[in-house]
């Protein structure tokens, strides 16, 4: 397939960008890495009439550390994003799901702002922005705001973003060093789209009891989403047998994931406990190993 007709602009800063956002407005589309936006153009999903490139924009191909938060710039690549040195220490939990999101040519284009942009119901990254406090960094030619993940991520494919706005970059909170991680995904193939995925974070107390998880799932709903009632249930609790039950029951009861192509709701269901519960159990192990 080949995409409707389309013209071209490529600005050099991001007032420019916002511009011609502010000209062109719902008929214009940006492209960062091109890797969700050309083939849903070319299956003509999506058919705008311009799209405003902004790969040349300098200072947007960033990541940096600001102490307690770290920064993606709009242009921050999946690649730098999975082998930079200070997230692997840093955010391991981040680390760890940057190498389940595709292949390395994507990676080598993709963006980290793109995925959350795009807002795929299976994308790992937004799971990870929405578990670790992510703030999105919002502009246009008119105003700046910055919004909570939560409210930017509206649903399947929709964010808070109007048609006017670009997203100039994403922070997301730094983990505890104290805190043990676990990802676990699984889908039909390396690389492929998550048919279920979790995030976890955790401390443990001196009685060994579980204190302050985070946990993120995707690919089980309409977006991903940050599991606060499995977090309730599981804070000040030791991860035995039937604290693990209670978790699948509670997930059994409540996930509403969408049945496609690729898995039925029952199965989704079924994976989002058995993955819950590894990764529940890792994440203690790690904290219990850190703590000595
Ligand atoms: P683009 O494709 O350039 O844009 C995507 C959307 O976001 C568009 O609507 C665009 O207008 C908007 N947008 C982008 N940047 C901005 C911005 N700064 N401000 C406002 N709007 C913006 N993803 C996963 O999470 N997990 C996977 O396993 C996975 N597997 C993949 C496998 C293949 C074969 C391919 C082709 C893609 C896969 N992806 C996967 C998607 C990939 O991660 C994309 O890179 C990502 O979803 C979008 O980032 P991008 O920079 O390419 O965005």
């Amino acid at each position: 397939m080949k995409p409707a007709r389309f013209d071209y602009v490529r600005p050099d800063s991001v007032d420019q960008a916002l511009d011609l956002l502010a000209r062109y407005g719902g008929d214009a589309k940006i492209i960062a890495g091109g890797q969700s936006l050309m083939p849903m153009m070319n299956f003509r999903l999506v058919k705008p009439a311009v799209l405003v490139d902004i790969n040349r924009i300098p200072g947007l191909e960033v990541i940096e550390d600001q102490g307690e938060r770290v920064r993606m710039g709009a242009l921050a690549r999946h690649r730098m994003t999975a082998t930079d040195s200070m997230i692997a220490s840093r955010i391991p939990v981040l680390h760890d799901a940057m190498h389940h999101v595709a292949h390395m040519t994507v990676r080598n284009r993709g963006t980290f702002c793109g995925s959350v942009c795009h807002a795929d119901p299976a994308a790992e990254i937004p799971m990870i922005v929405l578990m670790l406090d992510g703030q999105v960094e919002v502009a246009s030619a008119s105003r700046r705001r910055v919004l909570p993940a939560a409210e930017f991520l509206v649903g399947s494919l929709v964010t808070a973003l109007e048609a006017d706005e670009m997203v100039t970059g994403i922070t997301i909170g730094m983990s505890d060093p104290q805190s043990g991680w676990a990802f676990e995904e699984f889908s039909r193939r390396h690389g492929d789209f998550a048919l279920a995925a979790v995030a976890v974070t955790l401390g443990v107390d001196a009685d060994g009891a579980i204190r302050n998880p985070r946990i993120g799932m995707t690919g089980v709903g309409e977006t991903a989403m940050r599991m606060r009632g499995v977090e309730a249930l599981i804070d000040g609790c030791h991860p035995d047998e039937d604290m693990l039950g209670e978790v699948s029951e509670w997930l059994n009861d409540n996930l509403v994931p969408n049945t496609d192509i690729h898995a039925g709701a029952d199965y989704r269901r079924h994976l989002s406990g058995v993955l819950a519960g590894r990764a529940i159990r890792a994440a203690y192990a790690r904290a219990r190993t850190l703590r000595g």
